[in-house]
């Protein structure tokens, strides 16, 4: 504006001697000129005013716009701490933005939002992403079988801070199936439930010998079908191994085992790699294993600085195979152990009946092959994290009425630091590591903007101690909050038959 002003008053300054002397009707071309810069001049005089009062106005809209039109959402989440998945580490938060189940901001100030709850946290709080459990079963063996449990086992999953499971293994894959649908409806409570399906393999009631190639395929195309996560092999042999594979990865879907030595025609995990398999579950297999023994006869011995162990963790690495440790699966049958100590006490969950039923029964005699088998896997396990193996998380407990899963991820993460894994990698093998393995790191596995909004509020710093993720305060599942005391308390005294005569069916 200012540019073109001086521009105008140039021309007015300058008249050429020839128009001066020229007429214009009953005007001299001096008086014209004259006239017509005297308009030009108050023209844009009037311009810059205009421009002047609408930069003005501009201004004040601008700031009466932040005061007023901040970003509606859900939930904001200020104060306390956030971890941050890219920098392995705690950051102070500035304010978590929730909307419609899914993270909307991180990095923008609070006056930015106004939001329907705002959850305030004090400095020691820490925010964490959910939990991925990659072997959860909702599995109990109380009474005559084993079977799986709907009504409590979810609630318990979530109110500590596991947002995902996969069911690694299901005995009654329709119901499991149904409960999924129930919780995706917003029936029932419980995390996001990542469905495997039948066993395929001996673990599969009813499955015997070799199955025909064409009946696994139709199968793996059914159960893609229902939406399933992935699947689970166990006590397979090689060929059906094969064909599964193949055919979930036509879906895209991901296969895990728990497999054996190859004594009996079962898979080695070497064999199983080389065939194509996306995660391995409890052991690693190799050399170490040989086929003419069970993998539970030899597990017991293997050490880190074995060749053979070297090896086969050498090949988890170079295949990009992630391993599912389970560390403490194998020591809920021994003996008692610090570690197993309750910070809530887990049996006050099972029915009353259930609970005199646990406390009067002959006490098991611990199994020495799985107390050799926790320790050595104990033992090793840090030597496969150093040399850059990929581990998730997987607390495969079947409840015998004492301890529960959902508190067991706790006992995991626990497991990993006591054995020489820093907890920060513990926290990442916790989340994003199982994100990865399970294939929906892309919504999942982090604190990260667009994400779906997974996450839980612990007090205590858990990379000073790990077991501050048991301190669970508020869990956050798709955008829903939840207070994990209310959670457990709801399912307090309900798991399980509430007499004789229902045991019928456990
Ligand atoms: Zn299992």
């Amino acid at each position: 504006m200012g540019t073109l002003v001086m521009a105008v008053r140039s021309a007015g300054e300058l008249p050429s001697r020839k128009m001066a002397t020229r007429r214009f009707g009953c005007l001299t071309v001096r008086r014209f000129t004259s006239i017509m810069m005297q308009m030009i001049l108050q023209f844009a005089s009037w311009k810059t005013m205009v421009k002047t009062h609408a930069a003005i106005v501009l201004t004040i809209l601008a700031f009466s716009a932040s005061a007023t039109a901040q970003t509606e959402v859900d939930t904001l989440i200020v104060g306390g701490h956030v971890f941050e998945t890219s920098s392995k580490s705690f950051k102070e938060t500035i304010a978590i933005a929730i909307k419609d189940g899914r993270l909307l901001s991180l990095d923008r100030p609070v006056s930015d939002f106004k939001a329907v709850k705002t959850i305030e946290l004090t400095d020691e709080e820490y925010v964490l992403p959910g939990l991925i459990d990659c072997h959860a079963h909702y599995n109990v063996r109380l009474f005559k079988k084993r079977r799986e449990e709907f009504a409590v086992m979810p609630v318990i999953y979530l109110a500590n801070g596991i947002t995902t499971t996969f069911s690694c293994g299901e005995f009654a894959p329709e119901e499991m199936l149904a409960l999924r649908k129930r919780i995706e409806s917003g029936e029932q409570i419980g995390p996001q439930l990542l469905n495997s399906g039948p066993y395929f393999g001996r673990a599969r009631p009813g499955w015997r010998g070799k199955k025909p190639a064409e009946e696994i395929r139709d199968e793996v195309d059914f159960w893609s079908r229902q939406g399933v996560g992935g699947f689970k092999a166990k006590a397979i042999d090689p060929d059906s191994l094969k064909v599964l594979v193949e055919q979930a990865h036509q879906h895209g879907l991901t296969v895990t085992g728990h497999l054996d030595s190859g004594f009996r025609n079962s898979v080695n995990p070497r064999d199983a790699i080389e065939l194509g398999i996306d995660r391995i579950e409890h052991f690693i297999g190799g050399d170490a294993m040989s086929d003419s023994k069970s993998a539970y006869a030899v597990l017991g011995n293997i050490t880190r600085d074995m060749p053979e162990y070297e090896k086969a963790v050498q090949l988890f690495v170079d295949k990009n195979v992630v391993f599912d440790a389970t560390l403490t699966a194998y020591g809920y049958p021994g003996l008692p152990k610090e570690e197993y100590d309750y910070w809530i006490d887990e049996r006050k969950f099972f029915t009353p009946f259930v609970q005199e039923h646990v406390q009067n029964r002959k006490p098991k005699r611990p199994m020495q092959v799985f107390e050799d088998i926790y320790l050595a896997k104990q033992k090793t396990i840090s030597a496969f994290h150093e040399a850059g193996g990929k581990l998730s998380m997987g607390t495969d407990h079947v409840s015998d009425g004492t301890y529960l899963p959902g508190f067991g991820a706790h006992r995991e993460l626990d497991a990993f630091v006591r054995n020489g894994i820093p907890a920060v990698d513990a926290l990442l093998i916790g989340t994003i590591n199982g994100a990865r393995a399970l294939k929906i790191e892309k919504d999942y596995g982090s604190i990260e903007n667009g994400k779906v909004a997974d996450l839980f509020i612990v007090k205590g710093d858990p990379i000073k101690s790990i077991r501050n993720t048991r301190n669970v305060k508020t869990v956050i599942r798709a955008g829903k909050i939840y207070d994990a005391a209310n959670l457990l308390e709801s399912v307090r005294g309900k798991l399980g038959p509430a007499d004789e005569d229902e045991t019928q069916d456990w």
